[in-house]
């Protein structure tokens, strides 16, 4: 059975960095790649950083059933397909979800490996989404509030932990992995 590592952490700790370089370095690991309404970030890709859709076909996917968790988060929706998950084949399958999402799919697969990323310092956060200047005055604060209660709910994760350089956070994540894997 593939296994499913479940990857949460508030906006703004870095997770994408963290798994974007995670990924190519463990064989037979995959990223499942969710679906959102959020708008397209310079750099990211459809189809590679998520299926960018509207709000529309959110709509249609979401009465065909075709989501294993969906919900919203600050200001758009996030969904985990059936198909992403069935995308890995019989590899392992990193998923980057909310809280909520992890509740969900903890729910829906009882061993699924659940990691939370948390910064050093809240205060972190704050610095990192002001700073990357790519959320608009609205957005920031948004997350910081949705942090702020994700934050709370970091000790129902089987693992925990923090980001203070990418590279070390990175090495963690793979010597986890490959401990799950024995
Ligand atoms: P971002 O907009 O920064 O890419 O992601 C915002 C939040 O949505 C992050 O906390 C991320 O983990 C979460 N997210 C991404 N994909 C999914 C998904 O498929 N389901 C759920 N529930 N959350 C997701």
């Amino acid at each position: 059975m593939p296994r499913l590592f479940v990857v949460s952490g508030p906006s703004g700790v870095g997770k994408s960095t963290i798994l974007r370089q995670l990924v190519p370095r463990i064989p037979g690991l995959s990223f499942a790649v969710s679906h959102t309404t959020r708008p397209r970030r310079a750099g990211e890709e459809d189809g590679r950083d998520y299926h960018f859709v509207t709000d529309g076909e959110f709509d249609r996917l979401v009465e065909a059933g075709a989501f294993v968790e969906w919900a919203w988060v600050h200001l758009y929706r996030y969904g985990t397909s059936k198909e992403a998950l069935r995308a890995g084949g019989d590899g392992d399958l990193l998923i980057e979800v909310d809280v909520q999402g992890a509740d969900a799919l903890r729910e829906q697969v009882p061993e699924a490996v659940t990691i939370f990323i948390e910064p050093p310092a809240f205060e972190d956060l704050e610095a990192r989404l002001s700073g990357r200047g790519r959320e608009s005055g609205r957005e920031v604060e948004k997350r910081l509030q949705t942090a702020t209660g994700e934050m709370r709910r970091a000790g129902s994760y089987d693992h925990r932990i923090t980001n203070d350089r990418v590279e070390d956070t990175v090495e963690h994540l793979a010597a986890l992995v490959k401990r799950v894997r024995g």
